[in-house]
């Protein structure tokens, strides 16, 4: 009797202990998946650093650890070879932008206007053109909470752009502003920390294709991005796809709904 209540007890149990692996499972498997944000991503990385900027041999600890070996160990790497492996700090590529005659080309009718990251250079009507500079800083900070901070250069400058907004082609070709050697463009180009655009007629696209060509710029200093061109191009719209509220704030990487709100983008 006590054997047959034993084993009922023991099946009892090995039920039970099945059926709570099963519900826990289930448990585990119950939310729908979903990939992390891009802000839950960032928190789960190292505090000061994003994977874009750092390199795998420059985890924290790994020099400390390496000094230590050199101190205790008599079949230690020799120090010259130690210190050649040591990581290299991480600086951004130096600023190359030529400088301007800023009288001369606003003589030219092409004037300057210009905010912490930008400088822009163009030909535009000054109501819309002053208020271009200030959303590249904005959208700086939404850059920097996405991919991380921009590593500092060698000079110690903040990280700023230059920008062509282009109505006359002619005169900017003629004050040397458009490089020789730059390629076609129908909409944008960039290269390095510059970028050269097409007027638009929408004040919504101006925008747009400012912030995607900024976007670029910027990606291009960032340290160990090597990704396909759909993705370059895919970060450089996401940014750029924003909205601009009456009060002057702007949220940057919305969805796009109805399309008298995005004027000028069904390129
Ligand atoms: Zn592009």
């Amino acid at each position: 009797m006590t054997a047959i209540l034993r084993t009922a007890i023991s099946d009892t149990f090995l039920v039970a202990a099945a059926l709570m692996i099963v519900i826990g499972g289930c448990d585990r498997s119950a939310p729908p998946p979903s990939l992390p944000t891009p802000a839950a991503a960032k928190k789960a990385e190292s505090p000061q650093s994003s994977s874009l900027n750092r390199r795998d041999n420059q985890r924290p600890g790994t020099a400390a650890n390496r000094d230590a070996t050199t101190e205790t160990d008599p079949h230690a790497i020799p120090e010259a070879r130690a210190s050649a492996s040591l990581p290299e700090p991480i600086h951004r590529p130096d600023d190359q932008r030529p400088k301007h005659d800023d009288r001369r080309l606003a003589e030219a009718g092409i004037r300057l206007y210009e905010s912490k990251r930008l400088k822009l250079y163009t030909d535009i009507d000054a109501e819309a053109a002053r208020t271009l500079p200030p959303l590249i800083d904005a959208v700086y900070l939404a850059w920097v909470e996405y991919f991380g901070d921009m590593p500092p250069d060698r000079a110690g400058s903040e990280f700023q752009m230059t920008g062509y907004l282009i109505r006359d082609e002619a005169l900017f070709r003629e004050a040397g502003l458009v490089p020789e050697d730059l390629p076609m463009f129908e909409h944008g180009r960039h290269r390095r920390n510059e970028f050269w655009m097409r007027e638009q007629k929408y004040d919504y696209f101006r925008r747009h294709l400012l912030i995607h060509e900024a976007t670029h710029c910027f990606m291009t200093f960032l340290p160990g991005v090597d990704a396909p061109v759909w993705y370059i191009e895919g970060m450089a719209e996401y940014f750029a796809t924003h909205r601009l509220a009456p009060d002057g704030s702007v949220t940057f990487r919305i969805m796009p709904t109805s399309p008298e709100d995005f004027a000028g983008w069904g390129r």
